[in-house]
């Protein structure tokens, strides 16, 4: 068995620690005699994993008794409809517009009511954070909503906007317990657990009880109603078992490692490492204003097409998976989520620079 480095943006590398113990798992969960694919949602087994996963990400991220934890389907793209339909009152809301992401949230909204495009980075192809300091909030703004991490252009959110005392509501898919977060400042925290979390399947939302009723949109399906999900404690139909189990042996993988704190000295290590070198590189070049960058995605070039399909081919044959940037930035991109080991971005970074002695 040879394992690969995966600079995958999502679906992800996962801890192999986890992978392992799944594995050992697979085919007789703790004396049920099955696996956890293979039972029922309402088993007592079943019940314990779900029950605990949810106190380990609740302690995890300090979520505070008056903030519901679902865990739900759909992929983050159909929170993009749910959060309109479940709190667009006054049918308006603000967009802060920083990448493909956002600008898919946006248009979704665009289908239930007003979504306002209060700030944009489309100016300068999303590689910066533009100033939400003072941003012209609509008076009846049910919300406003954010991308924390932009995954496809490589920056996150330092600061999190002046809301003006609306709700934010945010999507952090590839920022995902990268770092502490004060859930207080958020009315809806969600993400796609598939990039930094456990395998695609599963989106937890994390949302302020008074966020959560029955008055929404009408036309909404009973199933994109926060309520329906949060009154029958995600299981008000068969949930995405199999990922949320795996999902639980991350958030013990991240206890194990010490937390959000000691997670976030990880990733800032690992992340120096990279942009350390992209700043001194005479080939290489990030692609991001250097204080909006992310801790997890980081796109760079060299400048060249060409060179820039060489290296990523030349980084496959060498076991660097994935390094391709997305289609709408080209040049190369390398997630280096929770589990990415120091010595993956080492390894890269030692292999870039010989790729760039070869080039010179
Ligand atoms: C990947 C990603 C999505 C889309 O997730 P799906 O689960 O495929 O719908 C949305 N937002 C962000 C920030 C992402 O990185």
């Amino acid at each position: 068995m040879s394992r690969v480095y995966n600079f995958s943006a999502g679906p992800a590398v996962l801890p192999e620690e986890v992978l392992k113990e799944a594995a050992d798992e697979m085919l007789d969960y703790q004396g049920t005699g099955m696996s956890v694919m293979e039972m029922s949602h309402r088993s007592k087994a079943f019940d314990n994993i779900i029950k605990e996963a949810e106190k380990d990400i609740r302690e995890l991220m300090n979520i505070p008794d008056n903030y519901k934890v679902l865990f739900l389907q759909g992929g983050a793209s159909q929170q993009f409809a749910a959060v309109p339909m479940n709190l667009m009152k006054n049918k308006k809301a603000a967009y802060i517009i920083t990448g493909q992401w956002a600008k898919k949230a946006y248009q979704e909204a665009q289908i239930y009511g007003e979504a306002v495009a209060v700030a944009s980075s489309a100016d300068k192809t999303f590689s910066y954070i533009p100033d939400c300091s003072d941003l012209d909030i609509p008076e009846d703004a049910d919300y406003v909503y954010i991308c924390e991490n932009n995954t496809i252009y490589g920056t996150k959110y330092k600061t999190l906007p002046d809301t003006k005392g609306k709700t934010l509501v945010a999507d952090v898919s590839s920022c995902f317990l990268s770092e502490p977060v004060d859930v207080t400042k958020y009315g809806v925290i969600y993400g796609g657990v598939q990039k930094n979390v456990g395998p695609a399947g599963v989106v937890i939302a994390i949302i302020r009880e008074d966020l959560i009723t029955d008055d929404v949109l009408p036309g909404t399906p009973t199933m994109l109603k926060w309520k329906t999900q949060a009154d029958a404690d995600s299981l008000y139909n068969t949930p995405p078992c199999y990922g949320i189990y795996i999902c639980g042996k991350v958030f013990k993988w991240i206890k194990k490692m010490g937390g959000l704190e000691a997670m976030k000295a990880h990733n800032e290590k690992k992340a120096a490492i990279l942009y350390n070198f992209l700043d001194e590189s005479k080939l290489f070049k990030g692609t991001v204003r250097p204080e909006d960058r992310s801790l997890m995605n980081v796109p760079f070039i060299t400048g060249d097409k060409d060179l820039d399909a060489k290296f990523v081919k030349e980084a496959k044959a060498a076991g660097f998976e994935n390094l391709k940037g997305h289609r709408s930035v080209g040049g190369m991109r390398a997630s280096i989520y929770n589990a990415m080991p120091i010595e993956g971005v080492e390894a890269l970074v030692a292999f870039m620079k010989k790729f760039e002695e070869e080039n010179a």
